[in-house]
């Protein structure tokens, strides 16, 4: 099944072109590393696919929901871990995740068990009772994966995840999202700079100056390239 469907989108600041009809599918399973140096347009990708900007040219389905066309249903099938926390810091692990889970439409035992399922998979059950302030770096983006996980998205978008962490919680968290989309059969969507996050088994999508210049797994790509 396709997760996520970019057909033909270009988005521009004012005059400045950020995306040049990109294109490009997620299937079911896949974890997508989408490359690109700065400025190459990974966040206004990003910030399309999450509707905080709206492009003029272009499509953009989520399990086959129009985003412009079917908002809810299609923002429904996302979840987001974006580059900046947008944990609250004075409230705990557990008042973070249950906001969440009523912003979903879950409440009640069935947010609590969702909510555990997720940290304890995350091994931070444990800390539910502590304030986001109190975690390190490392197991604040835990939560936040935990958090995009709950409500069972079919779709999960990581905006540079790894930045800022020690190298152990890097490995932690690059592994797991991994698992998960084989596991789980979530397609991932993991914007990097860095290539030492990249699997073999990936599908790699290279932006460069808004345009995709190439995309396919790791092994087509280095014959492409050289
Ligand atoms: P990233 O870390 O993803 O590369 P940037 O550093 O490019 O993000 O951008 C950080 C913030 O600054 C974003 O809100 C982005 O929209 C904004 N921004 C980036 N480039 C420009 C620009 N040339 N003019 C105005 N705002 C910009
Ligand atoms: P990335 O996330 O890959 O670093 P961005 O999507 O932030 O790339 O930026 C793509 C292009 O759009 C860059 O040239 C950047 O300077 C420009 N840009 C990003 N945000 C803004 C903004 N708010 N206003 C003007 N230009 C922007």
């Amino acid at each position: 099944a396709t997760a996520l469907s970019v057909k033909d989108l270009s988005f521009s600041y004012g005059g400045k072109k950020a995306l040049d009809h990109v294109g490009f599918e997620i299937q079911a399973g896949e974890c997508a590393v989408l490359l690109g140096p700065n400025g190459a347009g990974k966040s206004t990708l990003f910030a399309l696919i999450t509707r905080l900007y709206d492009a003029r040219s272009g499509r953009i389905e989520l399990c086959g929901f129009d985003i412009k066309k079917q908002t809810s249903k299609a923002l429904g099938r996302l979840g987001v871990v974006f580059q900046q926390s947008t944990l609250d810091m004075d409230l705990t692990v557990m008042q973070n995740l249950d906001y969440h889970a009523a912003l979903h439409g879950m409440g009640g035992k069935f947010a609590k068990q969702r909510i555990q399922q997720e940290l304890e998979r995350l091994n931070m059950y444990e800390r539910r009772k502590e304030k986001i302030r109190q975690l390190n770096g490392g197991h604040r983006r835990r939560v936040e994966i935990a958090r995009a996980l709950l409500h069972k998205p079919s779709l999960l978008l990581l905006d540079e995840p790894t930045v800022g962490l020690d190298v152990p919680s890097r490995q932690d968290i690059v592994e797991y999202v991994h698992h998960l989309a084989k596991d789980e059969n979530i397609a991932v969507l993991w914007a990097t700079h860095l290539i030492d996050e990249i699997f073999p088994e990936d599908k790699l999508i290279i932006l460069h100056k808004g345009q995709i210049e190439a995309a396919g797994s790791v092994a087509e790509i280095l014959q492409q390239t050289g």
